[in-house]
């Protein structure tokens, strides 16, 4: 597969970066190494993100520009990174196929392989991993640009090294970003110890509404569009609490419902221990990994736990 791929970018001009809605470290930071590294290849590069950077990832090297519209030129492929499903993407996904050849990359368990390439290990800690291997077969030296991304995405998606997901290639390939020149300190800083203060006003409120079933093995809480409003943040400033929950001794599945219209929520779960939540989410529509999955559930905040408490019987026995 490397050398299907590498064929292709030896042969192109001009390609396009893509990843999910809402992006975390690893969704950046395998698209901005991937950037980098088209670039030194002497290749034209366009990254479109969707969703702006949210504030924790503003340090990680990008290029000036980044498009937030889908393009409408054509390009010689697409890659498309840590998307377990093409509307992973956003609104307008569809219209992507028409814009290249698709390349999927990625390390989701739920992964709909829906490239014209798919490039998946789902053994991998991030999809950084898999795209490191990728830059390995391509013979590129690496940059401390593409070095920091590499260590962000790894780092964050293996919760600091803590997830079941961290294997030995996590720490293998992050001493060589080390060596490279990247701080650890300095990435910890900006990732988890740069919040404005909102969100823990915000935190507050989320707070108010934990509860726990089942002899404290579930824990839910939620987040409205009103308290976004009250405490002046938004989506970003959540990112992360639903890590918090799952703190909470004895608990083995953490949610965190995000209210996106007054119909409609969208789910973060975490687990700990053997439940698989990717499970869980698929029910749902969405997808992820064993130990953290998401999804989109419709209905009122009652409804939507109910729903929840349903699937995990059933998914789970809880
Ligand atoms: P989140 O709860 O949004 O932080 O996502 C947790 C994990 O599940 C990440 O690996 C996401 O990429 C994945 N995920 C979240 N929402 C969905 C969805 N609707 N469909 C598929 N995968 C998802
Ligand atoms: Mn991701
Ligand atoms: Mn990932």
């Amino acid at each position: 597969m490397f050398q299907k791929i590498k064929h292709i970018i030896d042969n192109g001009k001009k390609f396009l970066i893509t990843t999910h809605i809402d992006p975390d470290g690893d969704a950046l930071g395998s698209a901005l190494s991937m950037h980098w590294v088209l670039e030194s290849l002497g290749k034209k590069s366009v990254v479109y993100l969707k969703d702006q950077i949210p504030y924790r990832y503003k340090f990680l090297p990008a290029p000036s520009s980044i498009t937030h519209e889908l393009p409408k030129d054509r390009f010689d492929a697409i890659f498309v990174l840590d998307c377990g499903n093409l509307f992973r993407v956003g609104d307008g996904y569809e219209k992507l196929r028409e814009l290249g050849t698709i390349i999927n990359i990625d390390h989701h368990d739920t992964n709909e392989t829906f490239g014209e390439i798919n490039l998946i290990n789902t053994g991998a800690c991030s999809t950084a991993e898999v795209i490191y291997g990728l830059f390995h077969s391509l013979h590129v030296p690496l940059s401390y640009k593409m070095a920091i991304n590499i260590y962000t995405a790894i780092f964050t998606d293996t919760g600091s090294f803590r997830y079941e997901n961290t294997n030995s290639s996590a720490f293998l390939i992050c001493e060589e970003m080390l060596r490279l020149g990247v701080s650890p300190s300095y990435v910890s800083q900006m990732v988890y110890e740069n919040h404005p203060k909102e969100r823990f006003r915000l935190f507050g409120l989320i707070l108010t509404t934990l509860e726990t079933y089942d002899e404290d093995r579930i824990a839910i809480a939620c987040v409205t569009q009103e308290m976004f409003k009250k405490t002046g943040t938004s989506r970003e400033h959540s990112d992360g609490f639903v890590e918090t929950l799952r703190e909470i001794k004895g608990i083995e599945v953490a949610v965190l419902l995000r209210e996106l219209d007054s119909n409609k929520y969208k789910a973060s779960m975490r687990a700990k221990g053997n439940v698989d939540v990717a499970r869980i989410c698929n029910v749902f529509g969405g997808g992820g990994h064993k130990s953290a999955a998401g999804c989109t559930i419709d209905g009122n905040i009652e409804e939507v736990k109910v729903k929840i408490k349903g699937a995990l019987s059933i998914e789970a026995d809880i």
